[in-house]
């Protein structure tokens, strides 16, 4: 059985500052100019956490913990620096399934030692077993099929069968039986192992049905879910920090559930039951009338160069084609000439959230010229061009007008109230959202196709010579 780690005042100082610092780093992250430091804070965190839990004299395998802590690190550093920006979503997945899975597990330990010691469980400890098993689990399962979508090892598509969320509730209702036996009647191994695989099927049961490109925001939800399943285990362990981080991160996960599912217009029912997405952005071709007026380098170079202020609109293409150091470049020939760029930026724009913050942190754009929908959105009436590149569904004024639209009461930039528009895009393919859009269509704008890096490479060579 476990043992009460946060016994000496210094370690519950130290579990003190290391809340303060996870407290601070969450805030921190909501600021690009300060989410570098908001990082680094929660890592200092981190590491004295582990520091005070290491040297507390209350592990018996300090050199189990050292391994797991220089694996771990490995692997982290490995994954982070490798990993694409846009395969960011599954990367966050597989490793929100690890820590809802080691949750899982630690609970399960602190059980299976308790019963073979023969001691019994109060019922607040049997309780926060049942719980951080159950929720840890779930997590655990359907964070692996949600890398595996996004991964695509398997297809994207929702997969659901006759009856399935019939079975997902006799599935509830078993787990359901199985907590009672081992919180009211102390279980047994079996009950155990019976509510794992039984919360392992949930966790599937529940990501399965849903779209692959609805993940990110399924993720943020399972990453509160493994949260609650951590803090749930702190209270197994009587760990304070456990509890503490855990919360935090429930809590977090659950808002950004929430932002994201508001930002979209989507209820989170509707993210869960609906299917929606199942495409990720590989809809249909367009279908609305009207005239498309296509363009050439040389002229948008034209406008760009004269225009007295450019707001450039960044969207899931920029980030596909990683155009984000020549737009920059483009961004500081334009200056040059005095010409005012600033950035406008969707809050769901990509896949995932803060994604153009981090695509573009990363060609360092200054944070000055970085503005949020309610910020730029009255500047367009005064702007000159408006170069969207690879957006789509957060410009589409259909979100405005068309009732029936799946992203109709989305809040959107008003693009189509700028003198002129240039959008840069490969075809007339719609989003992710897989509906058409109205802008392409309009007189005042213009459509430049092709991969956007190359288009934007084009641009800066062509402004050169304007
Ligand atoms: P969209 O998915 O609406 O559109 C992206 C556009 O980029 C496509 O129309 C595509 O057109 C174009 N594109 C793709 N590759 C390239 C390329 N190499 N070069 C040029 N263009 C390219 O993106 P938005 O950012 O406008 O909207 C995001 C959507 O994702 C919203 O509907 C949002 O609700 C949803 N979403 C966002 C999440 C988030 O947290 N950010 C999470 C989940 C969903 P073409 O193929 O013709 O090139």
């Amino acid at each position: 059985m476990s043992e009460t780690i946060a016994a000496a005042p210094w370690i519950t100082l130290t579990y003190l500052v290391t809340g303060i610092c996870f407290i601070l780093g969450l805030k921190w992250l909501s600021s690009p100019s300060r989410a570098r430091q908001g990082n680094q804070i929660a890592a200092v965190g981190m590491v004295l956490a582990l520091a005070a839990t290491v040297l507390s004299g209350a592990i018996h395998t300090v050199g189990d913990i050292v391994i797991g802590v220089v694996v771990g690190a490995i692997l982290g550093v490995v994954g982070a620096r490798r990993v694409k920006m846009t395969a960011m979503p599954q990367m966050v997945a597989i490793f929100n399934g690890a820590g809802g899975g080691a949750a899982a597990l630690v609970s399960m330990m602190d059980f299976l030692q308790t019963e073979r010691g023969g001691f019994a469980f109060t019922p607040d400890v049997a309780v926060a077993i049942a719980l951080s098993t159950v929720i840890g689990s779930v997590s655990f399962a359907g964070s692996i099929i949600a890398f595996a979508k996004l991964q695509e090892i398997m297809s994207g598509r929702p997969v659901a069968f006759p009856g399935m969320r019939i079975v997902s509730a006799l599935v509830l209702l078993f787990i359901i039986v199985m907590a009672v036996l081992i919180i009211g009647f102390g279980g047994g191994d079996g009950a155990l192992y019976a509510l794992v695989a039984a919360a392992l099927a949930l966790g599937l049961l529940i990501v399965l049905p849903i779209g692959g490109a609805d993940m990110p925001v399924v993720i943020s939800l399972l990453n509160s879910f493994t949260g609650l399943a951590a803090a749930f285990t702190g209270f197994v362990l009587g760990n304070d920090v456990l509890i503490i981080s855990g919360a935090l991160v429930g809590a977090s996960g659950t808002l950004l559930t929430q932002l994201m599912s508001k930002a979209m217009n989507r209820s989170l029912f509707n993210v869960l039951f609906a299917g929606v997405g199942a495409g990720g952005g590989q809809a249909a071709a367009s279908t609305a009338g009207g005239a498309v007026r296509s363009t050439t380098v040389d002229d948008v170079a034209t406008m760009l160069a004269y225009a007295g202020q450019v707001i450039i609109v960044p969207g899931y293409g920029l980030a596909v084609a990683q155009a984000q150091h020549n737009v920059r470049e483009l961004a500081d020939a334009l200056e040059k000439r005095g010409v005012t760029v600033k950035y406008a930026i969707h809050p769901v724009a990509g896949r995932m959230p803060g994604h153009m913050n981090v695509l573009l942190a990363e060609a360092n754009v200054p944070y000055t010229q970085l503005f949020e929908m309610e910020q730029i959105n009255p500047e367009f009436p005064r702007t000159d061009v408006v170069l969207v590149i690879g957006a789509n569904d957060v410009v589409n004024p259909a979100a405005r007008t068309v009732r029936d639209s799946p992203i109709y009461g989305m809040p959107i930039l008003d693009v189509d109230k700028a003198k002129s528009i240039v959008v840069l895009k490969r075809s007339m393919r719609s989003g992710f959202a897989g509906v058409d859009n109205p802008i392409f269509y309009d007189p005042k704008c213009a459509m430049l196709f092709g991969d956007a890096k190359d288009s934007v490479v084009k641009l800066v060579g062509a402004v050169a010579k304007v």
